[in-house]
């Protein structure tokens, strides 16, 4: 069920069944030459909608399709929020969830960048200890690359996971292009530009993507979550 189609009276019903919210965050951020700029919210989209097909109870909160961004920051398209404003917008949806009585909260970030990743903790700190909530916050995108079999060589951004998840996904916004890009690291460098560390603003050689790869990696990610919920957050 999704908050942004039922009513106030419907909600306040549910929210007595103490449901699980999910709040998608992505982006709107370059994803290379063959890939939306949603790239991040779609996928964070798809997971929350494939756990509420699955699992009783929850809720999907409206996604929030922005975050913070350093080597895409310059490209065109890419809408880039600073750390406090991220950090307060975040505080306060998850505050507004708290003060109607929302105990059980799940982020699903598409989008993890570390200072996105800080700034979205940082208002999940605030809110628990303000209000009696249980929140679980993860990226999908980590949950697939620490796993073996989805790991390929330099993969990263608008890489391999990410093209072939959006495949899955929705191959109409899908480019036909399937582009490799490097990843340099900086070393430690605190750079000016940093989209100088992703000259071809994606990482990876994306003609492994498959849609096949896409469904195997999404289910994954589904299936993962479901059983970290069922095992913290009751
Ligand atoms: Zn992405």
């Amino acid at each position: 069920m999704k908050m942004d189609e039922i009513t106030t009276n419907e909600m306040r019903e549910i929210i007595k069944m103490d449901p699980l919210v999910i709040l998608p965050i992505g982006a709107t951020e370059a994803h290379g030459i063959h890939l939306p700029l949603g790239t991040d919210t779609f996928q964070a989209a798809r997971v929350a909608d494939d756990m509420a097909e699955r699992m009783d109870n929850v809720l999907i909160a409206p996604a929030l399709p922005y975050g913070i961004h350093s080597s895409m920051r310059n490209l065109a398209g890419t809408i880039n929020i600073t750390f406090d404003s991220m950090r307060s917008f975040v505080r306060d949806i998850l505050d507004s969830f708290a003060r109607h009585g929302i105990r059980r909260i799940l982020i699903v970030s598409g989008h993890a960048a570390s200072s996105h990743m800080t700034a979205i903790t940082e208002a999940c700190r605030s809110v628990v200890s303000e209000h009696d909530v249980k929140i679980m916050f993860v990226s999908d995108y980590r949950i697939v690359e620490e796993r073996e079999d989805f790991r390929f060589e330099g993969d990263g951004h608008g890489g391999v996971i990410e093209t072939s998840r959006m495949l899955a996904i929705d191959p109409d916004i899908v480019g036909s292009e399937r582009p490799k890009g490097v990843f340099i690291d900086s070393d430690c460098v605190v750079l000016r530009d940093a989209s100088s560390c992703m000259p071809d603003g994606i990482a990876g050689d994306t003609s492994k993507a498959s849609a096949e790869l896409g469904e195997r990696m999404n289910n994954y990610i589904v299936e993962t979550l479901i059983g970290m919920v069922e095992r913290e957050m009751r």
